[in-house]
């Protein structure tokens, strides 16, 4: 009913689970309908001859099987819905030219419209009304059904407005659907992303490690490297806030351009980030957390309309299969990147197990 390659699911996951709500809504309550129909024709509370009441029965057992096949098997939804939205056409159809002297029962071919708007889309539904349109004008003419003429332009500008008022409907709510959809991603795209910088942030950054360490070939080794800015509380502290927004807006950029495609940084913390470094050994790590390192440290920096540079210390700790959780690589990263700082600043240190 609604395209996900369209784009405004997230997942294809997502779109069949909104698909799977609608319908269950509509086709309970279409159920609920019939079964009233059922209910009020077997009691005798509608004036109503036996065919009808047949065809009321059959309509019942119609919207039932789509609710009971949507509810257990919404990935077969398409073909079997036609198999049983023709068939209780037919059902209709046959109740019709059996039973001329009672045309209340055309009303039935009303929510039978609906149900297919709504389940297999306007074209369907709009060739099913013209064959309910010529089903109808034959049973006329053929003498099945006795009616006068407005009694037919009736039936015809009730179904066509019938199919109207569906097509308006499954647009409306095609579309809310889908805006719905839209906003979520959005949503889910913010809480992953630090607003300062547009990196992943700490959460997206452990989904990353998870997806890498998880994978088919999780077998592969990786390294983290945490990288820390030298001294930043000196910026803040002399220049404000703003200037050290700045700062990190630069050395987040220089990061993002110095690292290989495949490769992740995300802001963690105040002035900290990390690098998730798939398939790569501890030696290729420090070739990379150093080149990391020159990159900062060759960023011209403008801070209160001057330019200079800053510095990053960067510990690095590598982690092999079976792997450990993200957050104990990157402890072990952040240790490594604390004796760098104490060895000075502005260098590259590997966790002790990797030294
Ligand atoms: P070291 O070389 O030992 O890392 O010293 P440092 O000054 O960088 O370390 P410290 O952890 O003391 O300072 C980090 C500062 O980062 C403190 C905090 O005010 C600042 N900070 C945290 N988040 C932000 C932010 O979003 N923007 C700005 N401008 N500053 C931030
Ligand atoms: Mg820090
Ligand atoms: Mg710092």
């Amino acid at each position: 009913m609604l395209d996900p390659a369209r784009g405004s699911f997230a997942s294809r996951h997502e779109f069949a689970g909104f698909r799977r709500r609608f319908l269950i809504t509509v086709l309970g309550a279409a159920t609920a309908w019939t079964a009233v129909m059922v209910a009020a024709s077997t009691m005798g509370w509608l004036s109503v001859g036996p065919l009808q009441t047949y065809n009321n029965i059959a309509f019942f057992c119609l919207t039932l099987g789509l609710l009971i096949m949507v509810w257990r098997w919404p990935g077969t939804t398409g073909p079997a819905a036609i198999a049983f939205c023709t068939g209780g056409l037919c059902l209709i159809g046959a109740a019709l030219f059996l039973v001329p002297e009672d045309p209340l029962r055309m009303l039935l071919f009303f929510p039978g419209i609906g149900v297919i708007f709504l389940l297999l889309g306007a074209r369907a539904a709009w060739a099913a009304t013209a064959v309910a349109i010529v089903a109808f004008c034959t049973a006329v003419a053929g003498g099945y059904i006795a009616t006068t003429a407005t009694g037919v332009s009736t039936f015809i500008i009730s179904l066509f407005f019938t199919g109207l008022f569906f097509h308006a409907f499954r647009i409306q709510s095609v579309r809310a659907l889908e805006t719905v959809a839209a906003q979520n991603k959005a949503l889910d795209e913010a809480a992953r992303r630090d607003p300062l910088t547009s990196l992943p942030n700490l959460r997206a950054f452990r989904n990353a490690v998870e997806a890498e360490t998880t994978a088919p070939n999780g077998g592969a080794p990786l390294a983290i490297a945490f990288v820390d800015v030298d001294f930043f509380k000196a910026i803040n502290d002399r220049y404000g806030h703003a200037e050290g927004d700045a700062v990190l807006i630069a050395v987040a950029g220089a990061l993002r351009r110095a690292l290989r495609a495949g490769d992740t940084v995300a802001r963690i913390g105040g002035e900290e980030f990390a690098v998730l470094l798939p398939a790569t050994d501890i030696a290729t790590a420090m070739v990379v957390a150093e080149r990391l390192r020159a990159a900062v440290q060759a960023t011209a920096v403008t801070i209160a309309g001057e330019i200079t540079s800053v510095t990053v210390s960067v510990g690095v700790a590598p982690s092999r299969p079976p792997h450990a959780t993200a957050d104990a690589v990157l402890r072990a990263a952040d240790l490594a990147m604390y004796a760098a700082k104490a060895q000075g600043r502005n260098r590259v240190i590997p966790a002790p197990a990797a030294a």
